[in-house]
């Protein structure tokens, strides 16, 4: 049975990944940070039945701690190693830059330098970002694209990339950058857009909140399903050869379009007063959708959209999730848990 270890599998995407390698047959090992509580309600996803009668095993650990993460290496003995791990909000990264640039930027070195000491043969995959395009050079954006962080999570990531890089031509070990696109499910993180997004409007649809506070409403994102996703990862450790990819799906929507395709999914009329900041949402002559200068970043990436072309030809991956099957289930979920 091949063992493999998943910083960053409290996440998202550690979900979505360690679901789709048990049925793979993989034994799954994550690594979890010590929280004072439970690490919130992707952990009771773990737990439940479907993981339990597998092969899944959590280890506390820290990719900010070398020796953590040396030992953890040894111990386990992975064919694998996915590094999800990562302070991967962007605003969040511009009041924090130390801490980020420690987990998501020096934690790829910490793994990439225990895998070089320990066993050259684990195969490596980084969890890239469209963020390291940031004020994109060129449209659509694919793996030949120049980079232009515009945060500094989008930094480290390039940083991470980069040296991931290196080691793969240094030490001729097998390592992989993915960079992957916005990818949303109902297990994405609260503060994102799209979660945010949804999750107020189903609240308001059911009369649990009144209303809802955005930032900029014409920044545009190329936004997938991280089912589809996580695939891509596991293809690209495959692969023959190790490589680097894009990950989207070519198809791009501004947050007001993404609001307007929700609620229509929800049923909620719309109607749009006002320009920039001042701009708001009414639905019967009331407000429920307003934007807050808080929730402006100090620099923005204002258009993202990348091309998969390279992905599709060498790892045969493309989307089967689109936007609108998207946010169909992240409204089921939401209203599930209303
Ligand atoms: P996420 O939900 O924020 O998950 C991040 C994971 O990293 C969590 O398990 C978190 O643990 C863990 N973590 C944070 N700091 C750590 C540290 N110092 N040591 C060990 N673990 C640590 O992110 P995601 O959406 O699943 O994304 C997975 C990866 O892909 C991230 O690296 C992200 O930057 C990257 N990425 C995501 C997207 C996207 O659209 N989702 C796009 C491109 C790239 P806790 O649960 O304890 O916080
Ligand atoms: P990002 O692409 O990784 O930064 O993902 P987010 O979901 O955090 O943000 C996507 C886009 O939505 C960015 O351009 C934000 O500026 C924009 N946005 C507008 N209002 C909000 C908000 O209230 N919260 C967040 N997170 N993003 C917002």
């Amino acid at each position: 049975m091949k063992k493999v270890l998943i910083f960053g599998v409290t996440g998202q995407d550690g979900i979505y990944l360690s679901k789709f390698l048990l049925k793979k047959g993989y034994e799954v090992h994550g690594v979890r940070r010590r929280k004072s509580l439970s690490n919130s309600f992707r952990v009771d996803y773990i737990n439940s039945t479907i993981f339990k009668k597998k092969k899944f095993f959590l280890h506390f650990g820290d990719v900010t701690n070398s020796l953590s993460v040396l030992n953890l290496i040894k111990k386990i003995k992975p064919k694998e190693i996915y590094n999800l791990a990562a302070q991967s909000y962007v605003a969040d990264s511009f009041n924090i830059p130390k801490l980020t640039t420690n987990a998501d930027a020096l934690g790829t070195l910490r793994i990439l330098e225990s895998i070089i000491k320990i066993n050259k043969r684990i195969k490596f995959y980084q969890a890239g970002s469209s963020e390291m395009f940031g004020k994109v050079v060129e449209i659509p954006q694919t793996e030949k694209t120049p980079f232009y962080p515009r945060s500094p999570y989008g930094v480290a990531k390039v940083y991470s990339h980069w040296i991931t890089v290196n080691y793969r031509e240094t030490y001729k070990i097998f390592a992989c950058n993915g960079i992957l696109f916005n990818h949303e499910s109902p297990f994405r993180g609260e503060n994102f857009v799209t979660k945010k997004i949804i999750k107020a409007l189903c609240k308001i649809k059911f009369k649990k909140q009144k209303k809802l506070f955005l930032g900029n409403l014409y920044s545009k994102r190329d936004w997938g399903h991280a089912e589809d996703y996580v695939q891509a990862m596991w293809k690209m450790l495959q692969n023959k050869y190790p490589d680097d990819f894009v990950i989207c799906t070519g198809k791009q929507y501004s947050i007001k379009e993404f609001i307007n395709l929700v609620l229509k999914e929800l049923k909620i009329p719309i109607k749009w007063k006002g320009k920039g900041i001042k701009e708001k949402g009414y639905t019967n002559n009331k407000c429920i959708i307003e934007c807050s200068k808080k929730n402006l970043r100090p620099t923005e990436v204002d258009t993202i959209i990348g091309d998969y072309s390279k992905a599709r030809k060498i790892l045969k991956w493309r989307p089967k999730h689109d936007i609108k099957s998207i946010i169909r289930d992240m409204i089921d979920f939401e209203i599930k848990n209303i």
